[in-house]
């Protein structure tokens, strides 16, 4: 096939632009979801507004406050005078690889995560709501509180084991991330009256978030990144309609080139038969005419049977039985009667 490139690079071209579509389906719907979202005040009755809902829940809200852990906060792990309520530590190993084409390039291994949540509450004036799993949030602002990088003592044996391995470690990067408490945040989620106390948790409308940025924020960037999606796959769309033509251009040359191939095979075919007919005798008896059309002289020996019945026109058109004895033809031959 001449246009295997073309096709292998079409498919991945439309991977992308698929994937692309769906981040920008994504994008959209966030975007409508956050729009439609109430921003609403804790310091403004919020548990009698919920109260008169269907459920009493409101299925994606926006609400402001600060992060108040209801127990004991969180210590940080590395520094210790810093608390809050979530926590994410993360390990990873930099190394250098040989990748593509011979070339060694930095790459970064998450080896081990490890992630803590105390009860925590939004709160502002007398109100307040419990953040439920919070870290299952989409979005979540944590300050690093904690990024230390220890490069890796490598023996002479390490560097020569790398040069063939194609890995060779770099070093350890241990960084720790915190959701301080007293932090002002923006939290959205579906917020739910249960008995007594307040409460936000995902919600199946749209993404859950714990932001430090406002929901114009929010709005302003998912707007950006739904644009530059449309860029991507504008991009990726036009590739893929250069490539399509490509490929059918070249498919319409390929049938162009066998039609012609086959009136020229057809004309020579027929210029031969007529230079044939021209060269057969003529006044022949019934005996001496191929049995099929009667016409032409008997030209063709068929075998095994061994009867000579046929013209050459019409030995093309019969390939199976014998027309005389109905025996299977194997081969034919030209005869010479003289
Ligand atoms: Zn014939
Ligand atoms: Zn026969």
């Amino acid at each position: 096939m001449e246009y295997i490139n073309e096709g292998i690079a079409l498919g991945v071209d439309l991977l992308i632009l698929g994937l692309c579509f769906k981040e920008y389906v994504n994008y959209k719907k966030s975007l409508a979801s956050l729009k439609n979202a109430p921003q609403l005040h804790l310091e403004s009755n919020l548990r009698s507004v919920v109260e008169k809902q269907k459920d009493k829940r409101i299925p994606y809200a926006v609400i402001r406050g600060t992060v108040m852990p209801i127990g004991a906060p969180l210590k940080s792990v590395m520094s210790p005078s810093v608390t809050g309520v979530l926590q994410v530590i993360k390990l990873s190993e930099h190394r250098v690889a040989r990748g593509f084409a011979g070339f060694w390039s930095d790459q970064r291994k998450l080896i081990h995560v490890s992630s803590n949540e105390v009860p925590f509450v939004i709160t502002s004036g007398k109100e307040s709501v419990e953040i439920l799993d919070g870290l299952s949030a989409s979005v979540i602002d944590l300050d690093l509180v904690y990024d230390s990088y220890e490069p890796a003592s490598l023996t002479f044996f390490d560097h020569i084991f790398g040069f063939f391995s194609g890995v060779r470690q770099k070093g350890f990067q241990t960084t720790e991330e915190i959701l301080r408490d007293g932090s002002f945040i923006t939290a959205i989620g579906e917020i739910e009256l249960d008995g007594n106390t307040l409460r936000m948790q995902s919600s199946s409308v749209g993404p859950m978030f714990l932001t430090t940025a406002t929901k114009g924020t929010l709005i302003k960037k998912f707007e950006e990144a739904k644009s530059s999606t449309l860029i991507k796959m504008f991009f990726c769309g036009t590739i893929s309609v250069i490539l399509i033509s490509i490929i059918a251009r070249k498919i319409y040359l390929k049938k162009k080139q066998e039609r012609s191939e086959r009136k020229l095979k057809e004309s020579l075919e027929k210029a031969r038969r007529e230079r044939r007919s021209r060269a057969r005798p003529r006044n022949l008896n019934d005996e001496q005419l191929c049995v099929v059309c009667v016409a032409n002289p008997k030209e063709v020996i068929v075998l095994p049977c061994g009867h000579v019945c046929l013209c050459e026109d019409c030995s093309e058109k019969i390939q199976l039985n014998c027309p005389v004895c109905r025996a299977r033809i194997e081969t034919k031959a030209a005869a010479f009667i003289s």
